[in-house]
């Protein structure tokens, strides 16, 4: 069986990991989480990160730094992760779900002001695949209305809008770094904060409600509850790994670029034939390889080929389910919105293996299988 997903290790987590354990230091906010916040600010020029739990951890962060309420509405697309929407649903607020593209499953910004009222407080937007969403465009409408972005860059580690690398151009963002994305610990996250007036507060709400980074660094004598929180913050042994994956990212990178290359070569001319559908980049956008996907005509043939590739022991997946038809939404507020893009990604889109330890030889038999089954 040819699996959907195997993490990838680089070999040196375990000697961190041991450092780590010599450390006498295995609580968050030590040397290892030092490391990779520093890594992740020098390299990407965020303003400033907090490793978390979770990229859905981080979300959690963001709906709190935004101080969103049930007085508040927040657009999120349609085609994503629960834990997208879950972070403002649990915060109270009223979810308003925007469609994707008709050329990949991105939110869809021509549609965007339309759904704006005077209680919209944020966009959320979701780089689906690693793929930028049309940022220049998000963050004009949101100027104008006076909203917050915010990016679940969960997919979008080493990716970039026009140069910009993603998670940088909202004024928060979540990346993830759970087992099926590029660069992982497990379970494991980050928030990034480009704007600095959440700086300060984000350490604390991080850091159980308390002041206790500005204690450690000496900038008060004793630390207290001043805020809400929770405990936020992964344990040295999660930074210790990912510090490991962190010495290895460019060579993952193209090792993952690799395979998606030659996937697209391969795939290329069924989709020439209107067969189906491939990833689209826009010109703004670069690619991470975070997952190659082929999109089907109708739910059938989607039905049909998933069937046909788990008989040839080849375990491809469908991704998300439309939240605007999820059971928790429509217990809330009954199926009121109408996304047709988000259904066709919703019945259509069907994933193929893509992890650094994918042999040739297997991209062949996926991509011989898949033209099999159209011939
Ligand atoms: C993976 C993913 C998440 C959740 O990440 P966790 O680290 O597992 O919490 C959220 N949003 C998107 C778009 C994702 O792909």
């Amino acid at each position: 069986m040819i699996k959907f997903n195997k993490p990838y290790f680089t070999g040196r987590e375990l000697p961190f990991i041991q450092e780590a354990i010599e450390n006498n230091r295995l609580s968050g906010n030590g040397p290892f989480t030092v490391k990779c916040q520093q890594f992740f600010e020098q390299r990407y020029g965020f303003k400033k990160i907090l490793l978390t739990q979770s990229c859905t951890s981080a979300l959690e962060m963001a709906a709190l730094l935004i101080e969103c309420d049930s007085e508040d509405e927040i657009i999120i697309p349609s085609y994503t992760f629960v834990s997208t929407a879950n972070a403002f649903a649990l915060r109270g607020c009223n979810l308003v779900f925007a469609d994707s593209n008709e050329s990949n499953p991105n939110i869809d910004a021509d549609k965007l002001e339309s759904l704006i009222t005077e209680n919209t407080k944020a966009i959320v937007v979701v780089h689906y695949a690693g793929i930028a969403c049309d940022m220049d465009k998000i963050m004009a409408i949101a100027e104008r209305h006076n909203l917050y972005v915010i990016e679940d860059a969960a997919q979008g580690i080493d990716s970039f809008h026009s140069g910009k690398p993603l998670g940088s151009i909202g004024h928060l963002a979540a990346f993830s770094f759970h087992e099926t994305k590029n660069i992982i610990s497990g379970e494991g996250g980050m928030l990034a904060i480009n704007d600095e007036k959440f700086i300060k507060r984000a350490e604390i709400l991080w850091e159980k409600g308390t002041n206790r980074s500005a204690f450690f660094r000496g900038e008060v004598d004793k630390y207290n509850w001043i805020d809400v929180g929770s405990s936020f913050l992964p344990s040295e042994l999660t930074a210790a790994f990912l510090w490991a994956q962190l010495q290895e990212l460019d060579h993952i990178q193209a090792m993952r670029k690799n395979i998606w290359d030659y996937y697209y070569r391969s795939l290329l001319p069924l989709q020439e034939k209107g067969i189906l559908f491939l990833p689209v980049l826009p010109e703004y956008a670069s690619n991470n390889a975070h997952l190659f996907y082929v999109a089907l005509k109708n739910h059938d043939e989607y039905v049909a080929l998933a069937a046909h590739l788990k008989a040839n022991d080849i375990q491809a997946v469908f991704h998300y389910l439309p939240l605007h038809k999820s059971p928790y939404i429509e217990n809330k507020y009954g199926v009121q919105q109408d996304l047709p893009m988000s259904d066709f990604f919703g019945s259509t889109l069907l994933r193929i293996p893509l992890y650094p330890d994918l042999t040739r030889e297997e991209q062949e038999k996926i991509v011989a299988k898949i033209s099999l089954f159209f011939s």
